[in-house]
């Protein structure tokens, strides 16, 4: 498998100068199979800087297909989905997976997305890709050859949040976002879900001593330990909060590197980048 980051922000795009070295676009991660599957963790605003890159292949030609695994509902996770060219090219193929909420199914919020009222685009029936809705539970599915797996992060039913495990000939990427970790147990049963995950993405906007309203959202630190506890090789932050820079972002990372080589630790922390690819 191989990964690359196409947004790496949470909450809101920042076209700032001060950030576009890791860049400003919401979430989205596109996973490639060692056998061409496509698979895309979250469709905020970085979907659309994807898109434009498949329109150049079969995409272009609506002959695509691809699968969109969904976190959760939050706009910076999903903000993307309608804008590229690729899911209006008739032919193309979107498996969509989620979580259903008790205020209505994925497929009724992208459709409630699309209504008049925010788009032009009148709602998904007028979407040209073809397009299948699954509710994701924790049954293990599987995507050409990947095996993957989903595991709920909150126990609020009106906005539940998942992770996702993909592996493939025993290697395995790990995809946690929005957890919760202040609700009992969700700790543990992420530490369990990533364990000896060769690459572990997840979200990490703030610090934990930084007096902001993060409405539960884990901190930095949270993801190292969870990391370290997991057995992870490689950790990759991403969901960059919308007001830090570069350089910020730079010192943050080499502080905790010094701190995970004081403790003889070998794992390894990257914080994502737009356009940052690497192999799992
Ligand atoms: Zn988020």
């Amino acid at each position: 498998m191989k990964v690359r980051f196409w947004g790496v922000r949470g909450y809101v795009p920042t076209p700032n100068a001060a950030m576009l070295r890791y860049g400003g676009n919401t979430c989205c991660t596109a996973v490639t199979g060692d056998h061409g599957e496509l698979v895309i963790l979250d469709t905020g605003t970085g979907f659309c800087l994807l898109g434009d890159e498949l329109m150049q292949g079969e995409f272009g030609r609506g002959r695509g297909s691809l699968t969109l695994l969904i976190s959760h509902t939050y706009w910076d996770h999903i903000l993307g989905l309608p804008f590229p060219g690729v899911v209006h090219i008739p032919g193309n193929r979107l498996d969509i997976y989620g979580p259903e909420s008790t205020r209505g199914s994925l497929q009724m919020v992208y459709d409630g997305m699309l209504s008049p009222v925010y788009s032009p685009v009148y709602g998904l029936a007028h979407i040209g890709a073809t397009h299948r809705f699954t509710t994701i539970s924790t049954e293990p599915f599987t995507i050409g050859r990947l095996t993957a797996r989903a595991l709920p992060l909150s126990r609020r039913q009106h906005s539940p949040i998942w992770a996702y495990r993909l592996e493939e000939d025993g290697r395995a990427l790990v995809y946690i976002t929005d957890a919760r970790y202040g609700e009992e147990g969700i700790r543990d049963e992420a530490i369990a879900f990533a364990q000896q995950a060769n690459v572990l993405i997840h979200s990490a906007p703030y610090l934990r001593d930084e007096q902001v309203e993060d409405y539960g959202q884990s901190r930095i630190e949270d993801a190292i330990e969870v990391a370290l506890l997991a057995g992870v090789e490689q950790l990759l932050i991403f969901h960059h909060a919308p007001t830090r820079t570069d350089d910020e972002l730079d010192a943050i990372v080499a502080h905790f590197r010094a701190w995970l080589a004081a403790q003889n630790s070998s794992l390894r922390l990257i914080a994502a980048a737009e356009g940052m690819e690497l192999r799992v």
